[in-house]
């Protein structure tokens, strides 16, 4: 099979890489438009289920991805005037330069050829096209009609920055200005940078002047406003370069079709789903592994592309429902800000608003340092214990054990 897929990014990537293995003999190019090593963002967070599948799909590039991948244990809440409390919950982070440069590999390695730097040229001799060129697919516009692709705004501004202050989990920092709130998500991704995603109201984004100011001087106004929890370390904005700021207001994609003749959507191109729940990498993969295995059965391609898009539209469903939520949530985030600091933290967790009572209760009672230490030791023991179920992995890494419950 002949196999074209338009966009470099780890839905491109991976399904190269896939289609490789399935069959070695099939021929697969990748075109990026970019410079190789040259991305958007900064590091990105996902959690044991994409290990899990990862593992299952492809051990070699989880494992490089696993052993990259940078650990948290817990959530820390901060806002002006409320008290710091925690979240439990662990998660895993990755520079996205990081993951675009092992899949890269990988898929250079099994005899993929990826194009960058490269225009999209004719691709007619191509037996399937795969559209992973990102929210703003340009594939995609070419017959936008027939896709029926929408693009709603989300209501308010944010930029992804990085850091150099390395933060010890994963926080969300709240910070009460004249101009009304403005908050961030920050987690580290690596031993030196930490990504840094900053959100407001359009209307607190205007009265900052961030609407008027330069990379250079938006990123210094914003290192002011955060200066309590940056350790002195500058941010940085990608766009400063470009001579543009990196601000923007998140797009919504939904396409009511994903296929056109051999032409299929994936990943940002197909579906995005809002960062508050830091998903869409993970969603990206999954659509790659989907499509692997609906092209891999013999048959036409129309009906494997529809068993792709009906698998991952169910897949996709609560997650999406999730990401509205949890971005309707912080568009009103204001409104929840006079809740004292548990209750504010709770109200952060259960932004879709559907968690049973014990969860509050569990949430007051650890935050206690100790029964707070004892359930991130257990959450860390199940971690351990789902790790060693993965094919190749005879133990967890050392840097990985379970710490004994210390009371901090
Ligand atoms: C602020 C923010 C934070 C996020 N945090 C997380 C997170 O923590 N966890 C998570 O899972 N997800 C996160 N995401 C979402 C994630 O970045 C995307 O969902 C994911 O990158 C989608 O992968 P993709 O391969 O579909 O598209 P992309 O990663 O966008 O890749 C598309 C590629 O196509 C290339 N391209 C575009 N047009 C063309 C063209 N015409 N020709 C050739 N190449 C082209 C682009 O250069 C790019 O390399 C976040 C998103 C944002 C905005």
């Amino acid at each position: 099979m002949r196999i074209t897929c338009v966009g470099g990014g780890p839905a491109g990537l991976y399904f190269a890489v896939l289609a490789k293995l399935a069959d070695p003999a099939n021929e697969v190019t990748v075109i990026e438009r970019n410079p190789r090593g040259v991305t958007y963002g900064w590091g990105v967070v996902f959690w044991d289920d994409l290990l899990d599948d990862l593992f299952a799909y492809d051990p070699v590039s989880a494992r490089q991805i696993w052993d990259a991948a940078r650990q948290w244990d817990e959530y820390e809440v901060r806002a002006t005037g409320k008290e710091v409390t925690h979240l439990p919950g662990y998660g895993f982070s990755l520079g996205r330069h990081r993951l675009l440069s092992i899949l890269e590999a990988r898929a250079l390695s099994l005899g993929v050829d990826v194009r960058w730097s490269s225009p999209v040229t004719d691709f007619s001799d191509a037996d399937l096209v795969v559209a992973a060129d990102g929210a703003g697919s340009s594939l995609r516009s070419l017959d936008a009609s027939h896709f029926g692709t929408e693009v709603a705004l989300g209501g308010n501004k944010y930029i992804w920055l990085g850091t150099s202050h390395v933060f010890r989990t994963f926080t969300f920092g709240f910070e009460h200005t004249h101009a009304g709130w403005i908050w961030f998500h920050a987690y580290p991704f690596d031993s030196t940078t930490s990504t840094f995603i900053v959100e407001c109201t359009p209307a607190t984004w205007a009265a900052l002047e961030l609407d008027r100011l330069d990379a250079a001087a938006g990123c210094a106004r914003l290192e002011t406003i955060f200066a309590a929890h940056l350790d002195g370390q500058r941010l940085v904005d990608h766009r400063a370069d470009s001579g543009g700021t990196g601000w923007m207001n998140f797009r919504r994609v939904t396409n009511q079709r994903w296929d056109n003749g051999n032409v299929v959507l994936m990943g940002d191109a197909a579906h995005t789903t809002h960062f508050a729940i830091g998903s869409g990498t993970k969603l990206a993969i999954q659509d790659a592994m989907a499509l692997a295995d609906a092209v891999a059965e013999d048959g036409p391609l129309a009906p494997a592309l529809e068993r792709y898009e009906h698998r991952r539209r169910a897949a996709l469903a609560p997650l999406q429902r999730a990401a509205l939520a949890s971005s309707e949530w912080f568009e009103r985030m204001p409104d929840h800000a006079a809740l004292p600091s548990i209750r504010f933290s709770y109200a952060l967790s259960d932004r879709r608003g559907e968690y049973p009572l014990w969860r509050y209760l569990l949430h007051r009672a650890t935050q206690q340092a100790v029964p707070r230490a004892m359930l991130r030791w257990a959450l860390s023991a199940r971690r351990r214990t789902r790790a060693r179920r993965r094919p190749g992995v005879a133990s967890a890494p050392s840097a990985r054990a379970a710490p004994l419950p210390t009371g901090g």
